[in-house]
C-alpha cells in the first residue's frame, strides 16, 4: 500500500465540550506525524476544520471534496493539496470512499451520522472491504454504541456486522487498528450497485 489515507467524518460544528475539538486535533497530529493522508469534506469549520488544519500542521497530506453548494456554508479549505469541488453530495461521498484505505468518525451530527452508516452499509454490501472506525470522545456515542447492541440482540442488525464498526475512546490506538486491517483488506471497491 502506498501513503494510508484515512477518511473523517466530523461535525461541522465544535460541540459543546472542549474535549471535542482537543480529539480533532490529535487525530489530526497522528496522521500528520504518521506520514499518512487525510480524505474529508474539504471544510474549514467546526471539527472538520480542526482535524484538516492539525494534519496540515503536523506535515500530513490532506484531499478535500466539496459540493459547490456547500462551499460558503462548510467554508471550503483553500490550503489544501488538494481540493474537489464536486456537483452533488453523492459524488462527494463516493470520491471521499474511493480516496481512503479506512474510514474513522468523530463526534458529530446528522452529516456525520449519515456517512458513518452509509460506509458501514457499503461495507455490509461489499462494495468495499476496508475498515470503519468510531472514537467515542467524552461518551459522545455511549448511547448509539448501547442501542446498536441492542439492535443486534432484537435481531435487526447481523451480529457479524457489529464488530465491523471498530469503536475506542484512544486515538492513538484506534488508528493503530484501523491502519492494521486496512493492510488485510484486499477486495476492489465495486461502487456499480449505488
Ligand atoms: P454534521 O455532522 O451534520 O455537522 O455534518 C458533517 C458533514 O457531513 C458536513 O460536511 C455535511 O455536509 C456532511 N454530510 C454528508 N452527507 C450529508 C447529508 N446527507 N446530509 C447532511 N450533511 C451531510
Amino acid at each position: 500500500m502506498s501513503t494510508f489515507s484515512l477518511c473523517i467524518y466530523c461535525g461541522s460544528k465544535l460541540g459543546a465540550a472542549p474535549g471535542y475539538e482537543g480529539a480533532a486535533r490529535q487525530v489530526g497530529t497522528l496522521i500528520g506525524e504518521r506520514g499518512w493522508q487525510l480524505v474529508y469534506g474539504g471544510g474549514n469549520a467546526g471539527l472538520m476544520g480542526t482535524v484538516a488544519n492539525a494534519t496540515l500542521a503536523a506535515g500530513g497530506r490532506v484531499i478535500g471534496v466539496i459540493p459547490q453548494s456547500l462551499m460558503a456554508r462548510e467554508h471550503g479549505h483553500t490550503g489544501l493539496h488538494e481540493l474537489h469541488v464536486v456537483d452533488t453530495m453523492h459524488q462527494r461521498k463516493q470520491m471521499m470512499a474511493e480516496r481512503a484505505d479506512a474510514f474513522l468518525a468523530l463526534p458529530g451530527g446528522i452529516g456525520t451520522f449519515e456517512e458513518l452508516f452509509e460506509v458501514w452499509t457499503w461495507r455490509q454490501l461489499g462494495y468495499h472491504d476496508k475498515p470503519v472506525g468510531l472514537l467515542n470522545v467524552e461518551g459522545y456515542y455511549d448511547g448509539l454504541l448501547a442501542f446498536l447492541d441492542q439492535s443486534v440482540a432484537q435481531g435487526f442488525v447481523p451480529a457479524a456486522q457489529r464488530p465491523l464498526l471498530q469503536s475506542s475512546t484512544d486515538a492513538a490506538e484506534l488508528l493503530d487498528r484501523l491502519s492494521r486491517d486496512a493492510r488485510t483488506a484486499s477486495a476492489p471497491d465495486d461502487y456499480r450497485k449505488i
